[in-house]
């Protein structure tokens, strides 16, 4: 007679990750429905904040450690350089805590107060650099982390906006999940620009799956890619300061793949901002300023579309990061967004 350990039953049948890393991708597609109700498609949101950090970039910092590790260039003990807008720096941090990292990042001033912290409570040192200087300025956060990178011993310097792996990451897991989740009916796809990551890597995969899916990229004014997507050179006199984060460039990134594009849209901050709000209010789906630009952005090309066509839009990242600016209204007043109907509380 055979008997089976009640101990292996329970063992066999348990369904866990080994650690919250396994975690990563497998992210929702939601439809949105009454902020796009002026659309004549289909339009479905890949949401990223399901993610351990609550953004995509936990894809690509995952990727980029692991390829480092693989190439011998991250090694047991070491310490993870990058200079982040916060999103790629939680990721960062997240995997360095399981796998035993120290990390030093640099932010820019402009970066929400929320995203520092939470870095800096995983453990990260956190340097915050000036936000209005150019990237080849030595106190840029560009530059500063690189001088790090050459002065700290067994470190590494992630530079997602060079680095292949951040493209790869979208390639291999985001782009492949979409096609899927749409069972290949996707027409467009639509993001927000920042290293060039995400367009890239997902716009790719889809691509070669089936050329005649559209890729359209967004940015706010300021942000000088569109120019260079139109003429092939950069028009400096484009780029002014702008308070969307994690989208949009004063320089180009390697990354930013500009054949894949087929468009790039132009958004200002203030419906980028209340978009993002739209978006929290009429759909309950809690996202950061580049989910607000990206469906701005989509509203504004709503006459390219048709009943047919089946529209992703990607939100990167969550609400909870935005607490002190785009869901408080002392904020977006002394922005100027705020008008006597969209307001949060009646004060
Ligand atoms: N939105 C947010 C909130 C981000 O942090 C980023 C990354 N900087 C992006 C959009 C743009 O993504 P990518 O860098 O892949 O172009």
């Amino acid at each position: 007679m055979q008997f089976v350990s009640l101990k292996n039953f329970y063992f066999y049948s348990m369904h866990y990750y080994k650690n919250v890393l396994e975690t990563i991708g497998n992210t929702p597609l939601i439809k949105l429905n009454q902020v796009v109700e002026d659309i004549d498609a289909t339009v479905l949101a890949k949401v990223e904040t399901t993610n351990p950090g609550n953004s995509v970039k936990d894809r690509m910092a995952l990727k980029m450690v692991e390829d480092a590790e693989a190439r011998g260039e991250l090694k047991p003990g070491g310490v993870i350089i990058e200079c982040t807008s916060g999103n790629t720096g939680m990721g960062l941090a997240i995997a360095a805590v399981v796998k035993g990292y120290r990390c030093i990042f640099t932010a820019t001033s402009k970066q929400s107060k929320e995203k520092i912290d939470l870095l800096r409570a995983l453990g990260a040192t956190v340097i915050i650099c000036p936000s209005e200087v150019h990237p080849d300025h030595p106190e840029s956060y560009y530059s500063v982390a690189q001088q790090l990178y050459h002065k700290t011993p067994n470190s590494f310097w992630c530079n997602q906006y060079d680095n292949p792996s951040n493209v790869l990451a979208h390639y291999q897991s985001t782009g492949p999940e979409i096609w899927q989740q749409t069972q290949g009916q996707i027409t467009h796809f639509i993001v927000g620009i920042g290293t060039g990551g995400t367009i890239s890597g997902v716009g790719r995969y889809l691509k070669e799956q089936n050329p005649q899916v559209k890729i359209w990229g967004v940015e706010p004014h300021g942000s000088v890619l569109k120019s260079v997507h139109e003429t092939g050179k950069v028009d400096i006199s484009q780029s002014h300061k702008y308070a969307t984060e994690g989208i949009g460039q004063d320089m180009v990134p390697v990354n930013v793949d500009f054949e894949i594009i087929d468009h790039i849209e132009k958004v200002s901050c203030k419906d980028a901002a209340l978009m993002t709000r739209a978006i929290l209010q009429k759909e309950a789906i809690l996202v950061g300023n580049s989910a607000g630009a990206a469906v701005a952005g989509l509203l504004q090309l709503k006459k390219q579309l048709k009943s047919s066509d089946v529209v992703v839009v990607l939100f990167h990242d969550h609400a909870s990061r935005y607490i002190g600016k785009i869901l408080n209204d002392e904020w977006m007043e002394a922005q100027g967004y705020l008008n006597d109907t969209n307001r949060l509380v009646n004060s």
